[in-house]
């Protein structure tokens, strides 16, 4: 039964780089956490300080009870799956995958016990004569993630380890990699820029921004109810509308705007909608309306993306339907919302207005 609690972890590098600012998080005994933001916000630094490949500038990090700042990685009782994990060409599947056990003084049966029960758990008991090069992308792939589980670690790391894998093998993996963490049910934190990725692997998510935590939550707490203009951004595609909200007020119908909107929590002065939330079609509830202008038509098979242009400002709004809508570039188009679509921002502090919207 393991945890992993970070408090108020900070990482300077030499030369002044604040890469990690401050972070506090605890992951729970058999917990996936995803720690997701754009490149740069620190999020490999903070996997490599749990690694214990990076040393901690300040702040106490334990796993279980145990604090490990100062212990060297082989110590930590941590494995970690990287994005090019390497295989050993000359040797078989299994010799690479016993290599690491033998090298940490494990005894033959003990390494044959733990690579074979390690090749069951991913299916891959057939390859392990073979050679690297026999083996299909996603099968070396499942190699790699069985050097970390033969080390029979209390917590998994995986730094973007589909990141070199093409659309198609990513979501392959990254459903492998989902059924066995809930079958193994040990404590992961897995990293990654790629929000999709984030959103349908982790049990919470959390949020990097410039080092420092913009919101941790489950996938759909992050969604629903994103935090800061940042997060709203950030998580979803295409990404959140942002619209000022003097705009509303010149251009909404007057009384239906002005009945839907006078309510929002003080200090709002942007309005976050995802596109999904804009419809075509009028719903029976109160609601209010957007006029524009189509300038581009994206179909993606299931779903189409209609880029517009509202009317009376240069504001730029994007609106994901099912389908594909009879629309033609160049339309005039009528967009309906409720207040439920509305995420009321403040554009100085960034972040959400009011607790309760
Ligand atoms: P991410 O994984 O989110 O892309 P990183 O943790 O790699 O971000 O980097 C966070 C910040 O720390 C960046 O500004 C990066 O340039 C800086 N950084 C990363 N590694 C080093 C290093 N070894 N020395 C100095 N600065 C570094």
């Amino acid at each position: 039964m393991t945890s992993l609690t970070m408090e108020g972890l900070k990482k300077t590098y030499p030369g002044g780089v604040e890469a990690v600012k401050s972070i506090y998080l605890a992951v729970a005994d058999g917990e996936f956490v995803v720690l997701v933001g754009p490149s740069g916000c620190g999020k490999s630094t903070l996997l490599r300080m749990v690694a214990g490949l990076e040393t901690i500038s300040e702040g106490r990090l334990c796993i279980g009870a145990r604090q490990v700042n100062d212990l060297k990685p082989a110590q930590r009782d941590i494995a970690m799956v990287f994005q090019n994990d390497t295989l050993y060409p000359h040797m078989t599947v299994f010799d690479n995958l016993a290599y690491d056990l033998k090298k940490r003084g494990f005894k033959g049966d003990e390494i044959k016990r733990r690579v074979e029960a390690a090749a069951k758990t991913l299916e891959i008991e057939a390859f392990l004569p073979c050679k690297p090069r026999q083996l299909s992308v996603t099968q070396r792939q499942r190699v790699a993630i069985g050097h970390a589980l033969v080390r029979e670690p209390a917590v998994f790391l995986f730094d973007e380890p589909l990141s070199n894998l093409d659309a198609k093998l990513r979501l392959q993996m990254r459903v492998e990699i989902k059924k066995l963490q809930r079958r193994l049910k040990t404590t992961s934190l897995y990293v990654t820029h790629d929000q999709l990725e984030a959103m349908t692997l982790g049990d919470r998510l959390v949020v990097l921004n410039d080092g420092r935590i913009e919101q941790v939550g489950t996938p759909m707490e992050i969604y629903t109810r994103p935090a800061s203009l940042f997060v709203a951004t950030f998580i979803g595609s295409p990404a959140m509308n942002l619209i000022p909200l003097d705009y509303w007020q010149t251009y909404g119908s007057a009384q239906t705007a002005n009945a839907l909107l006078h309510d929002l929590p003080k200090g709002t002065d942007i309005v976050g909608i995802r596109p999904s939330d804009l419809n075509m079609h009028a719903p029976s509830e109160p609601h209010l309306v957007l006029e524009s202008t189509l300038e581009l038509f994206e179909a993606t098979g299931a779903e189409s993306h209609l880029y517009v242009r509202l009317a009376g400002s240069d504001q730029a709004t994007v609106i994901r339907t099912a389908g594909q809508p009879p629309v033609a570039e160049g339309e005039t188009l009528r967009f309906h919302l409720t207040r439920k679509a509305l995420h009321p921002f403040n554009r100085a502090t960034g972040k959400r207005t009011g607790d309760q919207w």
